[in-house]
């Protein structure tokens, strides 16, 4: 929060104007700290005793500081329900009865996590519908919970995994996940191999890193991020950028290449140094730029960077990666996307089209057989509003609506999309597959 407007807001006679016209000032985020606890004390769990995601979610609170509190009675840090037995749409009500009972007792910061089952893999269509109605639950609930900076979101786990969902389970119960609501995680990959016991402060430690534009802003966090994590980041960025590339990475103990993505021999660069290291394990493609214009106004070389940059140069990187075996098995692609490559933005068609070409780029290899025994996941993030050097130049009053239309009302930090990557990276979610997780405090326009 940087400009005079959100000092204004932010100051006491700010927020008493904004209270006397009924709009309330964004919650406080907590985010997480390694010096504090910033996992949930107080857990309610609800739902059917006997099925097996509720007894996979009890085994991953049991291994966590977490304490079972009666919320009907008691103020509680999150709210826990297993619909993964629901078949039809009037046990639906069963949600209804637990969140009713409940949800005045959750406290500042909350979380909740509604456990179901991928709808088109039911076996009738009134569970398909059912399973599918709680899409529109825990979306609904992240917008009434948001204003208390709690979040909702939903996972669904295919037959079978269910001991696979112990890392998304962590990272949305945690302070992790604090600007991430209203989504679908799918615990869906069912070639997915048990990770085993995992250091959970360091769960990459092992692992090599691959990330891209990591200077400065998003994927500089994602540098640290990662590292912070165990794992061991080369950081690449441009010739204009080397300085800033070479403290953040020294900063972490990574390593610098100075290269352009889009140059005719990076990937091949980038193949030769990992293959002689042991290969690379988490490749982050994060790299991006805008050229904004209206379609009208674009030159072909705009149009042509942007996608070339934000797509190509990625698909080229993992491409060569795969072809020469420097991407271990077990490994993880992440892309970056952007809300703007879900719902389109005016004077953005060469951006938005770069960044849904990202989500097509994970909708495809995710369907690939041969990468999927390999235990190699693809995933994305798409970021909504986050405050770096790409959204400061965005002009001032479209800057205010874009980072207040959430359910949060406040923009992201780049942290909490890094903090978004690094469980898509983490060895635990080898069965999370095929997400295109919204890092945007669930934004209220848009898809
Ligand atoms: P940024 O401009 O601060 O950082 C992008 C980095 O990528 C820069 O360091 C830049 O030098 C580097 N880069 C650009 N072209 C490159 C090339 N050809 N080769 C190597 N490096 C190159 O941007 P940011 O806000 O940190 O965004 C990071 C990613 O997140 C981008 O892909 C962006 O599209 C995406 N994103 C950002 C937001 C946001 O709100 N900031 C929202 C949605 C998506």
């Amino acid at each position: 929060m940087s400009d005079r407007l959100e000092s204004l807001i932010n100051s006491a006679p700010g927020k008493a104007i904004l209270g006397a016209l009924g709009v309330n000032p964004p919650p406080e985020l907590r985010r997480y700290t390694a010096d504090q606890a910033t996992t949930p004390v107080l857990v309610d769990l609800g739902g059917n005793a006997s099925s097996a995601v509720f007894q996979a979610v009890q085994s991953v609170l049991t291994g966590m500081p977490a304490s079972h509190t009666d919320a009907t009675t008691q103020r509680c840090d999150a709210l826990i329900f297993d619909a993964s037995h629901i078949q039809n749409p009037t046990q639906l009500d069963e949600a209804y009865r637990y969140f009713h009972a409940r949800i005045r007792q959750l406290g500042a910061n909350g979380r909740i996590v509604i456990f179901g089952r991928p709808h088109m893999a039911c076996q009738t269509l009134s569970a398909a519908t059912a399973q599918r109605a709680l899409e529109g639950l825990s979306r609904s609930l992240g917008k009434e919970v948001g204003r208390k900076g709690s979040t909702a979101q939903l996972v669904t786990v295919a037959e079978g995994m269910e001991s696979h969902i112990a890392s998304s389970l962590r990272f949305l119960l945690s302070a992790k996940s604090a600007y991430i609501s209203g989504q679908v995680l799918k615990v869906a990959n069912t070639a997915a191999e048990h990770p085993g016991s995992l250091d959970w402060q360091r769960p990459l430690a092992g692992k090599t890193a691959l990330v891209t534009g990591a200077s400065r802003g998003i994927g500089a966090a994602i540098a640290t991020v990662l590292s912070r994590d165990g794992a061991q980041v080369l950081g690449v960025d441009v010739a204009p950028m080397e300085s800033e590339l070479r403290s953040t990475m020294e900063s972490i103990g990574g390593t610098s290449l100075v290269a352009d993505i889009t140059a005719e021999d990076t990937p091949q660069r980038l193949s030769e140094l990992f293959a002689a290291q042991g290969g690379v394990d988490i490749v982050v493609h994060n790299a991006g730029v805008t050229r904004d214009k209206t379609l009208a106004n674009m030159t072909e070389d705009q149009w042509q960077m942007v996608l070339n940059i934000n797509l190509t140069a990625a698909q080229r990187i993992t491409d060569e990666l795969l072809a020469s075996g420097a991407l271990n098995d077990g490994g993880s692609i992440v892309g970056v996307s952007s809300m703007n490559g879900i719902a389109g933005q005016r004077g953005q068609t060469n951006y938005a089209a770069s960044k849904a070409g990202v989500i097509g780029y994970v909708d495809y290899m995710t369907a690939d057989d041969a990468l999927r025994q390999r235990g190699i996941t693809v995933n994305a993030v798409a970021p909504g509003f986050i405050e770096t050097a790409m959204t400061a130049a965005i002009p001032f009053m479209t800057r205010q609506f874009g980072r207040r239309l959430n359910s949060l009302s406040q923009g992201g930090l780049p942290v909490d999309v890094a903090e978004a990557i690094a469980y898509f990276a983490n060895p635990a979610s080898r069965a999370v597959q095929g997400n295109v997780m919204r890092v945007c405090g669930q934004a209220l326009i848009g898809a």
